[in-house]
């Protein structure tokens, strides 16, 4: 959600009308007692380091800062209290990264935290506290007042801005509980600090400090390092789907929405790099696989180009980063992108991009993990582009590339389900066989008898057209399936072929003449026609009666012809 410019004006408008008004009279009201330049040199310096080490709950940052805020509230009192937290404030929003910008996030925070010093500050004044008391039960009691007070202004604040921009927040959410044991955690530790740097002074806040920052970074590493492992578990898991799909086209569309999920990506899209062009081959944005609607763009153009002619990945954290670079289609409210190369046997063959709304979307750890994948995916790739070309190929007839007889088998047999469950109405098989074709071998030779039939293939496969399906059956029989063609349709069909045939010249070179020139011959066909549901709703039959047609009704009746099947 943009942050209007008018609630920005407002806002700083309420900081600086309220701010350094208020500060001064509490400069006045409640004096800050001297403080030691080194002292205070020492807290600037742990306050800078607490800041600078959030620690990593839950997988939110927690800024554990406040128990050194306590501390300094309990010794010097209120004013320093808010020096020191707007300080913190300050250190704490530049360095968080959110697509809220920073012209809005600083004086609300700002707004906010001193709101909530001010009301602890007051509230600890009101009920008796004294600063700088060394009484055990003195300091417990009031100290909690103020942490009380301070971490509830925080929540209220919190609950009422979310409220008046429209959400539906609730007020003890886990979060909220959340807040508050951590709160409780750190108060026995601001208390502590406090006492002992009374006493012993700023060594008390390394004593303290150091194990306390060494937990912290323990904490950090080992977060890390679990967040590691999940995503590599969830690419392994990735890769071992994308392992198992069989089409080019399932493996494109898994890889896409796998890895925009795992990266948390608004858009993904996956380029490919040929003939000195990038391709646009999926596109993944907004929750849903788009067709391709972007042409191709020269290989050494846009973010993808940067890919292919760097061959490195590259993580952009803002749009100023990369708007110039970019030239084709990426929406208008990407900010973060992320890019690898997809190289198989060192050689980039595309680019997958991913975009995010949000700045600072991408971290390295998770280029690494994507860079894995990019492999996982251009083997999966090739591997299902061979098992296409493999089922491909064991389809085909290697003479005429027709249908062979087992695709025809199991076509027929899908097409009869189509038939018995009635989403077709009608389907005709036309057979067809060439006449005294075993005569041609013996006058040309084999070849050219090969020859022949290629020719045929082509014949049958134009007049077929989109219409049906055109399988070699066996030596010189060929098979049309030809769907909702009734009887009629395909006889019509069947006797146009046989015309054609019967007057069109076949090229040949005879093997069996010395001479090889170029002869023209011509051959004729016998044409058998049944169709289901009438005669057979049953595949083999519907073979089998066609054959039959074709043996009785138009070889045995003197060849060239074409017969249907009768009962
Ligand atoms: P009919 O009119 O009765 O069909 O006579 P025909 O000679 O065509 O019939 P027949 O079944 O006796 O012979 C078919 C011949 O087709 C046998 C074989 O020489 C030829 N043939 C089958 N397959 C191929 C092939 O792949 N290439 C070549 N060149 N000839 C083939
Ligand atoms: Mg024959
Ligand atoms: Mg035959």
């Amino acid at each position: 959600m943009p942050i209007s410019t008018k609630r920005k004006v407002v806002l700083w408008s309420l900081w600086i009308s309220i701010v350094p008004v208020s500060l001064f009279f509490v400069y006045h009201t409640y004096p800050p007692p001297e403080m030691n330049a080194w002292n205070l040199l020492a807290y600037v310096l742990f306050f800078v380091v607490a800041c600078l080490m959030p620690m990593n709950i839950n997988g939110s940052s927690a800024y554990l800062v406040q128990w050194a805020t306590v501390a300094v509230f309990l010794k010097y009192g209120i004013f320093a209290e808010i020096l020191f937290s707007q300080l913190t404030v300050l250190i704490v929003t530049l360095r968080s990264r959110t697509a809220e910008p920073l012209s809005f996030r600083i004086p609300f925070n700002s707004l906010m935290f001193y709101a909530a010093s001010l009301l602890a500050g007051i509230a600890f004044y009101a009920a008796g506290g004294q600063v700088g008391s060394l009484q055990l039960t003195h300091i417990l009691a009031y100290g909690f007042i103020f942490q009380f007070v301070s971490f509830l202004a925080n929540q209220l604040i919190f609950y009422f801005y979310d409220k008046s921009v429209g959400a539906n927040p609730k007020f003890f959410s886990i979060d909220v509980i959340w807040d508050f044991a951590i709160t409780l955690l750190v108060f026995p530790y601001a208390l502590a600090i406090y006492i002992s740097e009374s006493y012993i002074g700023i060594p008390a806040l390394l004593l303290l400090g150091i194990p306390f920052f060494i937990m912290t970074a323990i904490m950090k590493l080992y977060n890390s390092s679990e967040k590691i492992n999940i995503d590599l578990k969830k690419a392994g898991e990735i890769g071992h789907q994308l392992a198992a799909r069989l089409s080019t086209d399932e493996v494109l569309d898994q890889f896409v929405l796998q890895v925009a999920d795992l990266f948390k990506a608004d858009y993904a899209y996956v380029l490919d790099y040929r003939d000195n062009q990038l391709q646009m081959l999926r596109m993944f944005e907004n929750n849903e696989l788009l067709k391709n609607s972007v042409p191709p763009v020269r290989y050494n153009q846009g973010v993808g180009g940067k890919v292919v002619t760097t061959n490195k990945a590259i993580i952009y954290n803002r749009k100023s980063e990369w708007k110039d670079i970019v030239t084709g289609h990426l929406p208008i409210d990407s900010e973060s992108i992320m890019a690898v190369p997809i190289a198989r046997n060192n050689k980039t063959e595309g680019v997958l991009i991913l975009g995010s709304r949000q700045k600072y979307a991408f971290t390295s750890r998770q280029l690494q993990i994507l860079d894995i994948l990019s492999t996982y995916f251009a083997v999966s790739l090739e591997k299902a582009s061979y098992v296409e070309r493999a089922i491909a190929i064991s389809e085909r007839c290697g003479l005429t590339k027709l249908y062979n007889y087992r695709y025809l088998d199991a076509k027929l047999e899908k097409s009869m389900k189509k038939i018995t469950d009635g989403e077709l109405n009608k389907l005709s098989l036309v057979m067809m066989d060439i006449d005294r074709f075993k005569g041609i071998n013996d006058q040309y030779g084999h070849q050219s008898g090969n020859d022949i039939l290629v020719q045929l293939a082509r014949i049958i496969e134009e007049e077929v057209g989109e219409e049906g399906t055109c399988a070699r059956y066996g030596g010189e029989e060929f098979v049309v399936l030809l769907p909702n063609y009734g009887k009629d349709l395909a006889l019509l069909f069947a006797e146009n072929l046989r015309k054609r045939i019967e007057s069109h010249p076949f090229e040949i070179i005879s093997d069996l003449d010395s001479e090889r020139k170029l002869q023209k011959i011509q051959i004729t066909l016998s044409i058998g026609v049944s169709t289901a549901p009438e005669d057979s709703d049953d595949g083999m039959a519907l073979i089998r009666n066609a054959d039959r047609a074709l043996y009785i009704g138009a070889k045995q009746a003197g060849r060239n012809k074409v017969a249907a099947y009768a009962k």
